[in-house]
């Protein structure tokens, strides 16, 4: 069962009481996870309130302040979260209270587009929600890391309630501290979770926010506003697995498929957002990649690695990642959505759904891991934006464009897969001019172990080999069959 309390003036009192003991207790630099909802500005608040009663020499401790952004937020929401931060910046200075905002940034390389365009990972599910580790887990975990490192310890201070979240509820009591309100993080050591709003109900969350002024300024009915007319769940700051799917938030990203419909960003729309409507156009197109029927439309029949699975029991291959001609189709998507959503937006929105430095990836990865020697992310960009980056200039040993156009003449004339000569010659490029070549055998080995052959082939054989198998358990069926036929002859 679980236990909540009814905010009245005296319990108030005694969190408060409790946050000071507990902030009072140690030198453990304290972390605010802040996603912007109901939960973590409540915890927020209670913090800064109790905090501030401390006589300012008490107040030795920072406490950071860190807010996720995936880079695929709803614009609404990283407009609404950017305000907020500047705003307990610049009232924690005044107040001389030792907040300090941070917002985490997944790395280029882990973002969203990076590996949904660049790499072809197919749009998050149920089943394979790569998202929450790459943009969220990963970008909070490093920067408590970078926190332990420098002060040994750090304590995470978590908008976490047991009536919200039974599962990470759990976990929170199983790595609890005894005599202690702390417990151990699950997955980092020397960082310890206090969630003081643990016990609190759904109801005494809005009241405290409905009956206690911001004290950065924000006003905390816009809060409410934003969760009406939307089933707008909580999308704390994710810490680890046990934490709840942020999807069908507000507070989640504008690309989730994770749940089947995004009727907050419908809701959205609905209240007059008229220029996010591309956003859930976008969100629709990649939910449709899921439908069953229109995988193999979408993505490659090998995998990743090159090599072709089946699902069990049936003939039917497990998809692999997206083609890259269907990449570039949701590159240029993309880059329509990002010009229409510019065009539309409310004065002072400057919303970028790609950033530069993950174009710059997104074609790095092209080119160096699936042959597009084309190199169409500079046409492509050029051609919907109408402008350049700075792009790398490679050295001579590039193919280009036309090299491509010539391999796959003569390919085509000798019958050979043209995919399977440029990993080849890639990965001959890869090792030119290293002075020790050692492993070029290894990774052209590897290539040649790929499957190079076409669906309709490797299917064939598959049934082929299934044929052979059924005579060869028939003939053991019938060991005599033989003698038999020669008795009826
Ligand atoms: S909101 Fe959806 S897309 Fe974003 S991290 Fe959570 S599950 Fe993934």
């Amino acid at each position: 069962m679980i236990e909540t309390q009814s905010l009245d003036g005296d319990s108030l009192q005694a969190r408060y009481e409790e946050i000071r003991e507990v902030y009072l207790s140690d030198n453990k630099p304290w972390v605010v996870g802040f996603s912007g909802g109901k939960d973590s500005t409540c915890t927020l608040q209670l913090v800064w309130t109790a905090l501030s009663a401390l006589p300012p020499e008490k107040r030795y401790k920072p406490v950071y302040v860190i807010s996720s952004d995936t880079l695929v937020e709803t614009p609404i929401i990283v407009r609404y979260i950017d305000s907020t931060l500047e705003r307990i910046s610049n009232a924690a200075i005044e107040q001389g209270l030792p907040f300090e905002t941070k917002k985490v940034v997944p790395n280029v390389d882990r973002s969203f587009w990076v590996n949904l365009i660049g790499r072809g990972y197919p749009a998050p599910s149920r089943r394979f929600r790569w998202c929450t580790e790459r943009l969220k887990i990963e970008p909070a975990n490093d920067f408590i890391k970078e926190r332990v490192a420098e002060f040994g310890e750090v304590v995470m201070v978590l908008g976490v309630r047991s009536s919200e979240s039974a599962s990470r509820a759990q976990v929170m009591s199983t790595h609890k501290i005894k005599g202690s309100v702390l417990s151990r993080h699950s997955t980092l050591s020397n960082a310890f979770v206090y969630s003081p709003i643990h016990a609190f109900s759904t109801d005494d969350v809005w009241t405290y926010l409905l009956q206690n002024q911001s004290p950065w300024g924000n006003d905390n009915r816009d809060l409410v506003a934003m969760y009406r007319n939307a089933q707008a769940g909580e999308c704390p700051l994710v810490v680890d697995k046990t934490t709840p799917s942020c999807g069908n938030s507000r507070f989640g990203c504008w690309v989730c498929t994770v749940v089947e419909r995004d009727r907050s960003m419908e809701a959205m729309i609905d209240s007059g957002e008229d220029w996010l409507e591309p956003l859930l156009d976008f969100r629709d197109l990649l939910a449709e990649t899921q439908a069953p029927e229109k995988k193999r439309l979408y993505r490659e029949f090998r995998r990743r690695n090159g090599h072709v699975s089946f699902i069990t029991g049936t003939d039917t291959p497990v998809p692999g990642p997206y083609t890259l001609d269907f990449c570039k189709t949701l590159l240029e998507r993309l880059l329509d959505t990002q010009i229409s959503v510019q065009r539309d937006a409310p004065p002072g929105d400057d919303t970028l759904l790609i950033q530069d430095a993950e174009l710059h990836e997104i074609r790095r990865l092209w080119r160096a891991e699936r042959g597009d020697w084309a190199d169409s992310v500079p046409q492509i960009v050029r051609e919907k934006l109408g402008r350049d980056l700075n792009w790398i200039i490679e050295d001579n040993v590039a193919f280009s464009g036309d090299d491509g156009r010539l391999l796959n003449e003569v390919c085509a004339q000798r019958n050979i897969p043209t995919e399977l000569v440029v990993r080849l010659l890639d990965v001959e490029r890869a090792a030119h001019g290293l002075k020790r070549r050692h492993g070029v055998h290894t990774k052209i080995e590897e290539v040649f172990r790929q499957e190079w052959r076409d669906l309709d082939t490797v299917l064939a054989e598959r049934l082929d080999g299934r044929a052979n198998d059924d005579f060869a358990l028939a003939e053991a069926d019938f060991p005599d069959a033989d003698d038999e036929d020669e008795v009826t002859q």
